[in-house]
């Protein structure tokens, strides 16, 4: 079979790695000259930690399939290390305990560490924290640099074309197959189309697909220069644990009650996330803004806040922050949808939506379009 798959980001590189996996053909299409859209900008995280329990077994084989894929191709920077999300009050300790004792404590790899425990473990938390809860079955891989190495390793199967700078603008189903014609008239002709176009909701998405029950959200990040030493894990504040299902429960609802967030944090609906890049230094965040229009420029104040915890919890000074930027990933808006896919016609996909977890989910979901679409 031959597909056109639209949008170079992990969605729909992962839909071409499922089909290229399968013995199809692929054309990928991205209108950029190289994916410019949320998974460029995100931390790199496979994060297990916080998905909901019904998510967890699609999570699970997501990483899965990140550490066979990090294995094949080196360039996607793949690395078990887990992570330590650090506790600094009471209510945040007993969410903690809660995730560390439930039911899918074990599946998740989760244990609360002492903090004598978390610096064996990361001897660069010298930090104030009260404890640490470790999930080791979170990993990490190099958004950046990921996309192009899948790209070279696709191509070498003979099966694959990337056409960069290409816009889709029109897809027509011929009943058989469907056309794609992009924006300097060139026709490319499929058996079936997959459409990924992150954020892109309007334009040809909105043409193909209607209104999608999904709606767009904005972060904040940034970056340092190199530390200097080993960050082993990912780290995250306790403040995480008021945006992932996966924590959700009459802990975090105390947690929610107590009003604990600092002024800032809580306006910017932030928490702390961290993660060492492979040249060493740290990519930080994040901020969620859901009301649009966006702004365009970043605001300082939650940068100030986040290098304020980062460096309680590491005890010591950042290094001089070299870049900041934002993103904005799609999010379906039924809390149960992991993604959202649209028949737009008999032979045109849209899949779109994944929220926060794009990167995570993203080998997965490429699978099970795969399996539903039946190639
Ligand atoms: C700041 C930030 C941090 C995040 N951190 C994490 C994380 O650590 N872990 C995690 O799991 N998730 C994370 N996410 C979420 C994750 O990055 C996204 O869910 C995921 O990257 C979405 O991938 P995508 O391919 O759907 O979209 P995108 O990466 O936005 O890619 C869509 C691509 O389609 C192209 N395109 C659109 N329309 C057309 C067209 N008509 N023709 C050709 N090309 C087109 C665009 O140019 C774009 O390159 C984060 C998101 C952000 C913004």
């Amino acid at each position: 079979m031959r597909l056109v798959i639209i949008g170079g980001g992990i969605l729909g590189t992962a839909h071409a790695w499922a089909a290229i996996a399968r013995g199809h053909e692929v054309v990928h299409l991205e209108r950029e000259r190289e994916a410019r859209g949320a998974t460029v900008r995100n931390f790199g995280l496979v994060w297990v930690s916080g998905r909901s329990a019904g998510e967890l077994e699609l999570t699970l084989r997501s990483r899965e399939l990140w550490e066979e894929i990090g294995g094949r191709v080196a360039g996607v920077g793949f690395r078990p290390a887990g992570s330590i999300t650090l506790v600094r009050t009471p209510a945040e300790l007993a969410v903690a305990e809660a995730a560390a004792s439930g039911p899918t404590a074990a599946a998740r790899g989760f244990a609360l560490l002492e903090p004598e425990q978390v610096l064996a473990l990361n001897p660069a938390l010298r930090g104030k924290y009260l404890a640490g809860l470790h999930c080791s079955t979170d990993a990490a891989v190099e958004s950046r640099q990921a996309l192009p190495a899948l790209r070279a390793h696709m191509a070498a199967s003979g099966r694959y074309t990337f056409h960069e700078s290409t816009e889709a603008r029109s897809i027509t189903d011929t009943g058989a197959g469907a056309v794609v014609l992009d924006d300097r008239g060139r026709r490319y002709e499929a058996d079936l189309v997959v459409h990924c176009p992150g954020a892109a909701h309007s334009g040809l998405t909105r043409e193909l697909a209607g209104e999608l029950p999904v709606r767009r959200v904005r972060l904040q990040m940034m970056q340092t220069e190199p530390l200097g030493e080993e960050l082993t894990t990912a780290i995250a504040d306790g403040d995480s644990f008021r945006y992932y299902p996966g924590f959700a429960g009459p802990q975090v609802d105390s947690l929610t009650a107590e009003q604990s967030q600092t002024a800032t944090a809580a306006e910017h609906k932030m928490q702390l996330l961290c993660v060492q890049r492979l040249h060493g230094g740290l990519t930080i965040g994040d901020t969620h803004e859901y009301t649009e229009p966006f702004a365009f420029d970043v605001d300082e104040a939650p940068y100030e806040h986040l290098t304020e915890v980062t460096e309680e919890l590491l005890g010591r000074r950042l290094p001089r922050v070299v870049r900041r930027w934002a993103g904005v990933y799609s999010q379906s808006v039924d809390p149960d949808a992991i993604v959202t896919r649209a028949r737009a016609d008999t032979n045109v996909w849209v899949v779109t939506g994944p929220g926060g977890r794009g990167m995570t989910l993203g080998p997965a979901i490429g699978e099970q379009t795969a399996d539903q679409i039946g190639l």
